[in-house]
């Protein structure tokens, strides 16, 4: 983050404008709107700044830029184009310690102005750290249509009942549970049709009937990886969390998507080297969400693809916790897409087969024919370790020793890589792929040459 954000109270606080032209006059609208109390340097006023001196908003100070202009002011615009007098203004601002900022200059700025989206009293703002207003605009206008205009009544009412609720409600927790829910419910639409009597009513009766939240478990498949392959859902579920529990195979794209202040605890094999046994995790769910909190347990993929998650929802069911499964884009289906595999193809694919190369039990062997079937793809999971017997057997029960492979390590993220080969030398390929990867045996995986689109070999 390059700069710091922070909203001013500038109310009864003096701030200087240095310029009087058609900038200068839309900054000025500006901070007279929050109270400022504006000082003016300018030679001459246009009739906007003159009724604003004539009556008294404004203190028109002359002129001729001087030191002293500045004693008391909180914060200092230029807005001449005069460079010169600008670059004055900033080092004099500068060398008092006054946040400074002359237009359009992001290196004679000490703060910048955001784009807003203003719902007062909730206020958005939008900034490019001074490389791209135009892009911050850009946003602005879509943030302006994604937030209701009755956001800022529902601010409104909110803060008037904000001490209420505190009273009523054991923790910061239950706080927000409690606002959560209301922003979700029948509140904003009274709010939205402006009936604003019968939406704090509803906020009275919701509050007279609140009871402690009961804690769930959501149970999210995270995708392979890519953050944009998130479900709403899943999104949605992350972002109402108050904890996370997460496995190595989430990527820092989508961790990033959780709330700050959300406890995020790692259960992953492979993450800061310590292994979390199933039976803790398991634990841990059912004991947070019994403490009545909104627990997530995030997963990479799909979280009932060899997952895990059918073990885990066994538990919170025998434990009475209510849970809910959001499904997710599943590595055998993300990783072959960003690779330009398609699974099936009416050439050569009829079906497709997803399968572990990692079992529970030792020793116990998959159905050999049933994977060596020609015409079909077989994905399988967690299967590097195993390339060779896996290669050696299908040749065995009879699948070509030619048959089109691809290794996808890392599937639909940035460092994504692919080797593609014949099934004769998929241990090879598989030694040296980087983890995660995934094993796709079939001809499909030939079409890669074709339609890859996505990372290094795009
Ligand atoms: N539930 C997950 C699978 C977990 S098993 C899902 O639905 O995708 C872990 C295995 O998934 C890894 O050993 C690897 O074979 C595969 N995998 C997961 N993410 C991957 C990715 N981004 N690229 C390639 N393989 C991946």
């Amino acid at each position: 983050m390059s700069h710091y954000p922070m909203f001013a109270n500038l109310r009864g606080r003096a701030v200087l404008l240095v310029g009087a032209g058609q900038v200068a006059e839309r900054k000025a609208a500006a901070l007279l709107q929050v109270g400022a109390v504006l000082r003016v340097v300018a030679e001459t006023l246009n009739p906007q700044f003159q009724s604003w001196s004539d009556s008294g908003r404004i203190e028109w100070l002359g002129g001729v830029f001087r030191e002293d202009c500045l004693n008391g002011v909180f914060l200092a615009v230029a807005a001449t184009d005069d460079r010169d007098l600008n670059q004055r203004v900033f080092q004099s601002a500068e060398a008092r310690g006054t946040f400074c900022n002359v237009v359009d200059t992001t290196d004679l700025c000490s703060f910048i102005v955001p784009a807003v989206v203003d719902r007062s009293p909730v206020q958005i703002a939008v900034s490019s750290g001074g490389t791209s207003p135009v892009l911050a605009r850009k946003w602005r206008q879509i943030i302006e249509m994604l937030v209701p205009l009755h956001t800022g009544k529902m601010a409104q009412l909110a803060g008037k009942w904000r001490d209420r609720v505190k009273e009523a409600t054991r923790n910061a927790e239950e706080r927000r549970h409690f606002w959560e829910k209301l922003f979700d419910s029948r509140f904003s639409s009274l709010a939205a049709q402006g009936d604003m009597a019968a939406a704090e009513s509803e906020l009275a009766a919701q509050l007279a009937g609140y009871a402690p939240h009961k804690g769930e478990v959501v149970l999210v498949g995270a995708g392979p990886g890519d953050a944009g392959l998130l479900t709403v859902h899943a999104l949605q579920a992350i972002q109402a969390a108050d904890v996370v529990f997460y496995d190595a195979l989430v990527s820092d794209e989508i961790m990033a998507t959780v709330r700050k202040d959300a406890e995020k605890i790692s259960v992953g094999k492979r993450a800061g080297c310590h292994h979390v046994q199933q039976e803790e995790t398991n634990r841990l769910l059912v004991e947070h969400a019994q403490a009545g909190r909104r627990v997530v347990r995030l997963k990479g993929g799909d979280p009932f693809v060899f997952g895990r998650g059918g073990e885990e929802a066994q538990v919170l069911r025998q434990a009475g916790i209510p849970y809910r499964i959001v499904p997710g884009v599943t590595a055998a289906l993300g990783a072959t897409a960003y690779a330009g595999i398609p699974l099936t193809h009416r050439d050569c694919a009829q079906s497709a087969l997803f399968v572990t190369g990692h079992s529970k039990h030792d020793g116990e062997q998959p159905d050999w024919r049933t994977l060596a079937l020609s015409n079909q793809t077989l994905v399988v999971y967690m299967g590097t370790l195993r390339a060779s017997v896996i290669a050696e057997k299908l040749v065995e029960y009879g699948r070509s020793a030619d048959t089109p492979v691809a290794v996808i390590s890392n599937g639909t993220l940035p460092n994504q890589s692919v080797q593609t080969g014949r099934l004769q030398n998929l241990p090879e390929l598989a030694e040296d792929a980087p983890r995660p990867a995934l094993m796709v045996i079939g001809e499909v995986a030939a079409l890669r040459d074709e339609l890859k689109w996505f990372g290094e070999a795009a």
